[in-house]
């Protein structure tokens, strides 16, 4: 017999044992007619002093305690919190691993042959200018005069520096255009500009998208490059690298919705385990509930039918307790986002890894 049962007779009725073997009632309070219990009186004591027993049993092997798991119990506050929170979950993992300046060995080449008299493409030009001098691309020899912008390299200035007082530009008297000197650091971030934009004309030949750092403001970040997908398209020569980089970025996407999918489980059954968690402790501070009432009643001198009629009673009322139905729920919500990551990520690794 359970623990909870051998301690009921300390406070149940003297009949309480004796009825729960199936024997008759002897005491009158509980239903006899003439001194005699009937049949079915008998049979009702019997059936709820079963009922309340139930009630109480705190060690049925019908139900698990998760409060006594192995794994701890991890608060998440709100349980249903399903953020991606992590400050680089929108980066594809194949980007975040490559900190080096040429992203592909296959760019480093192509860079070279393109511009093979340059030592560093990312270095400021405007480091290697003599001062107030024409700078000068060491691989087509083609000179950007600070002094005679051309109709283009106006242009180019004028997108980053519009027009009005800070243009960047003043207008000399014999109608040449050269860059403004009052400030000396723009005015080399604009030398920086024309002569990066000229190198950028070069690597576009070898389908390479060539990006630098605003003029406008102090430089926060390097020059940077990736291939230009859309040249590459157009150019059969490339078909074979094309291929392989779509290759790259398919394990790319790949490895990210493992990721996220990997991330979302975790996060489901985090919360499936709070959940269960929470109903746990419920159910035995409901049990305790009910050991009170029987001992309350039974104390009072209440009958087996009527201590078992309340304890039906505060048992349907429990089947509505506002705390059970919401951990209820949110159990139920997070097997349903564990099931819906089951499957996408069985999907997505189909797609991938072929059926
Ligand atoms: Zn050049």
């Amino acid at each position: 017999m359970p623990p909870v049962a051998q301690s009921l007779p300390g406070y149940a009725p003297e009949d309480f044992v004796r009825v729960l073997r199936g024997l008759p009632v002897s005491s009158p309070v509980n239903g006899a007619i003439n001194g005699h219990a009937t049949e079915s009186v008998n049979y009702r004591n019997f059936a709820m002093s079963h009922y309340i027993l139930a009630a109480l049993d705190q060690h049925s092997a019908d139900w698990t305690d998760y409060t006594s798991a192995s794994s701890p119990y991890l608060p998440q506050s709100p349980p249903s919190s399903l953020s991606m929170s992590a400050p680089d979950a929108h980066v594809p993992g194949y980007i975040l691993d490559r900190p080096q300046a040429f992203p592909d060995e296959r760019i480093e080449a192509a860079v070279r042959s393109a511009l093979p008299t340059v030592a560093d493409v990312c270095s400021r030009p405007s480091d290697g200018l003599p001062e107030m001098g024409v700078w000068v691309c060491p691989q087509c020899g083609r000179g950007i005069d600070p002094l005679d912008l051309n109709v283009d390299e106006r242009a180019l200035i004028g997108e980053y520096l519009g027009v009005g007082d800070d243009c960047g530009v003043v207008e000399r008297d014999d109608g040449r255009v050269e860059l403004d000197r009052m400030n000396p650091w723009q005015y080399m971030r604009l030398v920086d500009c024309l002569a990066w934009d000229h190198f950028a004309s070069h690597l576009r030949q070898e389908c390479i998208v060539f990006w630098f750092p605003s003029p406008v403001t102090a430089y926060n970040s390097k020059p940077a490059m990736w291939w230009d997908e859309n040249r590459l398209r157009h150019r059969q020569v490339y078909r074979p690298l094309r291929l392989e980089i779509e290759a790259l970025e398919r394990t790319g996407q790949y490895q990210l919705r493992m990721w996220k999918a990997k991330k979302m489980l975790r996060v489901a059954k985090q919360g499936i385990h709070a959940a269960r968690y929470h109903l746990t402790r419920w159910r035995r501070e409901a049990v305790s509930a009910r050991e009170a009432l029987v001992r309350q009643m039974f104390e009072a001198g209440r009958s087996i039918v009527d201590t078992g009629l309340a304890v039906v009673d505060l048992m349907d009322a429990e089947q509505e307790d506002p705390e059970r139905v919401q951990w209820q729920e949110s159990r139920d919500a997070h097997r349903a986002v564990r099931r819906e990551w089951e499957t996408r990520k069985e999907e997505w690794a189909s797609e991938y890894l072929g059926p």
